[in-house]
């Protein structure tokens, strides 16, 4: 099986922001998802927490971005506002080697008016919860026509959280021919229905599941 991320065909920028963060053997979910996900492939992806979920989805979406335009073309959804800040810090951390690529977090449980003022200056990827993410959509002031790449999180957390109508409402604002990659811990009957509903014959992949 393919275990380095030098094997795997990402830009160089990212080949050098991982030799800086010291990554040079992936995970067994990572060597499963990255090679499906790097040729466009739907994926769900389950694999125990502290498996390294999240350097498999953020690699996906930064090797696709396109810095030269001003417009949203990733959408990391996650359950909570705390989950969703160290996403965007591991995705900046990856991105610093890429020229200008902004990284927002929107999150519920902040005030909304600073975050209209971020979004109207506009950013690259976004990385928020749920229910803010809607509510931005309902109030028009986030435009996510141009996102290429959406990302469920811990998707087995959202369902719990009863977050399944705020994604069934945000997946109505993304474009048909995105790339959608769902990462969970679990893989109960819900998230099996989850992935028929927004994905299109998504690739399943299981690394290392909870004991
Ligand atoms: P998960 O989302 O699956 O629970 P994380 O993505 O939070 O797990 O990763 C857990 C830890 O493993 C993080 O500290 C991350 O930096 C580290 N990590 C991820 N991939 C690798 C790798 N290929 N080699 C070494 N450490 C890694
Ligand atoms: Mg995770």
């Amino acid at each position: 099986m393919n275990l380095q991320f030098s094997q795997l065909p990402l830009r160089q920028e990212l080949q050098a922001s991982l030799s800086k963060a010291g990554f040079s053997k992936m995970t067994p979910i990572q060597a499963q998802a990255l090679p499906e996900l790097l040729n466009g492939k739907d994926v769900v992806a389950q694999a125990k927490t502290g498996s390294g979920k999240t350097l498999a989805f953020s690699l996906a979406v930064l090797q696709a971005l396109d810095s030269s335009t001003q417009q949203i073309q990733g959408l990391i959804l996650a359950p909570t506002r705390e989950l969703a800040s160290q996403v965007a810090d591991e995705v900046r951390k990856l991105a610093k080697s890429l020229a200008n690529i902004k990284v927002l977090t929107i999150c519920g449980g902040e005030p909304i008016g600073p975050q209209i003022s971020s979004l109207e200056h506009g950013a690259h990827i976004v990385v928020g919860t749920p229910g803010r993410i809607e509510e931005h959509l309902f109030k028009g002031t986030l435009d996510l026509t141009g996102v290429s790449h959406f990302v469920l999180d811990e998707a087995d957390q959202m369902l719990e959280m009863g977050f399944i109508d705020a994604i069934e409402n945000i997946a109505v604002y993304l474009s048909p021919t995105r790339q959608t990659m769902m990462f969970s811990a679990t893989y109960p009957k819900d998230i099996e229905k989850l992935a028929t509903q927004f994905m299109h014959s998504p690739e399943v992949v299981k690394g290392e599941t909870e004991a």
